[in-house]
C-alpha cells in the first residue's frame, strides 16, 4: 500500500473522474442557460480521456492507494458505452467500490447494465418533487417522474441508491420535508447538501446558502431526528436517524461546517487534468503525458508530486478574500462533476 501523503498528511484514497463535459439538463446553479446556450463550445471527442486512457489511470491511481472511483460530469450517462467503462474498472484489482452521480434522467435505461457491469452504487441528484419547481431549477429540461423511475429502477438492479437535493434559499427550502418524507417511505437515504461557490457561473451569495442547522431544525419539527456516529472515518455526510420511524438522512454542510482535514479526493476532468480540490483554479494535464509515450513510471512520479504538494483547505478557510481571489478563476462544477 502506498503511503502518499500530501502537506496536510492527507492520503489519496477516492478518485473522481468526469467522462463527459455535456448534460441534457441546465441546473441553474451549475450550467445555466444564459452561459452554457446553444452555441456553447463543448470539449471535442478527440479532447475527452478514451476509455483505454481512463483505466490506464485508475491502474496507477490505485497504486497510489486509491479504493474508491466516483463516475461523474457532465451527465455520465451522456457517454456512450459507460457500462463498458464501468466494467473496465470493476476488473482493476484494489478498486474497493465504484459509484455513480447522475441526474438519473438515463437510469431507467441503463441501471441493469451498470449494475451487470460491477457498479456498487448510485447517487441520484433530485431537487425538488413539485415538477414545476423541478422543471425551473433544471432549465425547462427534465421532469422529476422520470428521475423516480430511474431510482426505482435502480433499486430494483441491485444498486445501493441514494439521493442528493442541493437546497437553495428561496429556490426549493420548502420541498426538504416533503422529500424528506417521499424518500423515508421508499427507504432511500436522502442528503441535503449546502449550496456551495463552485465555478464562476452561479453569482453564489452567502445569504442563498440553507445552513445544516436550519435543515435539521425544519426537519426536526416534522420527523424528529437524533444525530449517529459516521459509518467510517471521514465520511463526508453528517448522518441523522429518525427517532421514530426507521431510516435516516444525511447532511453535507461543505459551507458551514467544512471537513478538509480528511478530503483524501483527487479528481480527474474528461480531459485528463488531475485537481487536487472541488475549488481549484488550475490543473495537470494528464492526458498529454498519456498521449506522448510517457511510461506508467514517470505518470505515477508527476501524481505523486502533485499530492504531497497538496495544501488544499478551501472551505476551511473560504472567507471574502479567499473567495475574491479567486474570482473568476475556478474550475466550472460540469467540468469536474462535484
Ligand atoms: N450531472 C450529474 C448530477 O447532476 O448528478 C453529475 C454531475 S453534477 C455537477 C454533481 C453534483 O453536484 C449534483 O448532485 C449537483 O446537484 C451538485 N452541484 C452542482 N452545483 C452545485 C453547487 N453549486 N453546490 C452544491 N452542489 C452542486
Ligand atoms: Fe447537469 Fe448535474 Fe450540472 Fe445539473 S448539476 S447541470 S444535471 S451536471
Ligand atoms: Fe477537499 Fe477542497 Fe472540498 Fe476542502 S474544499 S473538502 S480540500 S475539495
Amino acid at each position: 500500500m502506498s503511503n502518499l501523503q500530501d502537506q496536510l498528511h492527507r492520503p489519496l484514497r477516492d478518485l473522481r473522474i468526469s467522462v463527459t463535459d455535456r448534460c441534457n439538463f441546465r441546473c441553474q446553479y451549475c450550467m445555466p442557460e444564459e452561459l452554457f446556450g446553444p452555441d456553447f463550445a463543448f470539449l471535442p471527442s478527440e479532447k475527452i480521456l478514451s476509455f483505454e486512457e481512463i483505466e490506464r489511470l485508475v491502474k496507477i491511481f490505485v497504486s497510489l492507494g486509491v479504493k474508491k472511483v466516483r463516475i461523474t460530469g457532465g451527465e455520465p450517462l451522456l457517454r456512450r458505452d459507460l457500462p463498458n467503462l464501468i466494467e473496465r474498472i470493476h476488473r482493476i484489482d484494489g478498486v474497493e467500490d465504484i459509484a455513480l452521480t447522475t441526474n438519473g434522467t438515463l437510469l431507467k435505461k441503463y441501471a441493469n447494465d451498470l449494475a451487470k457491469a460491477g457498479l456498487s452504487r448510485v447517487s441520484v441528484s433530485l431537487d425538488s418533487l413539485n415538477e414545476e419547481r423541478f422543471f425551473e431549477m433544471n432549465g425547462h429540461r427534465g421532469k422529476v417522474k422520470t428521475v423516480l423511475e430511474g431510482i426505482e429502477k435502480a433499486a430494483e438492479a441491485g444498486l445501493h441508491v441514494k439521493i442528493n437535493m442541493v437546497v437553495q434559499k428561496g429556490v426549493n427550502e420548502q420541498d426538504l420535508v416533503s422529500m424528506a418524507k417521499y424518500f423515508k417511505d421508499k427507504k432511500h437515504i436522502l442528503r441535503f447538501i449546502e449550496y456551495m461557490d463552485v465555478g464562476n457561473s452561479n453569482g453564489w451569495k452567502m445569504d442563498d446558502v440553507v445552513s445544516k442547522k436550519e435543515m435539521i431544525e425544519q426537519i426536526h419539527q416534522v420527523f424528529p431526528l437524533k444525530q449517529v456516529e459516521p459509518n467510517y472515518q471521514g465520511e463526508v455526510a453528517k448522518r441523522f436517524q429518525y427517532q421514530n420511524e426507521q431510516g435516516e438522512i444525511g447532511i453535507i454542510s461543505s459551507v458551514t461546517e467544512s471537513f478538509c482535514s480528511s478530503c483524501s479526493r483527487a479528481r480527474i476532468s474528461a480531459e485528463g487534468k488531475l485537481y487536487t480540490c472541488l475549488f481549484a483554479t488550475d490543473g495537470t494535464d494528464l492526458r498529454e503525458l498519456l498521449r506522448t509515450g510517457e511510461d506508467d513510471a514517470s505518470i505515477i512520479k508527476c501524481i505523486s508530486d502533485v499530492w504531497e504538494n497538496r495544501t488544499d483547505r478551501y472551505s476551511d478557510e473560504r472567507n471574502e478574500q479567499t473567495m475574491e481571489k479567486r474570482k473568476k478563476t475556478k474550475i466550472e462544477m460540469s467540468h469536474i462533476g462535484g
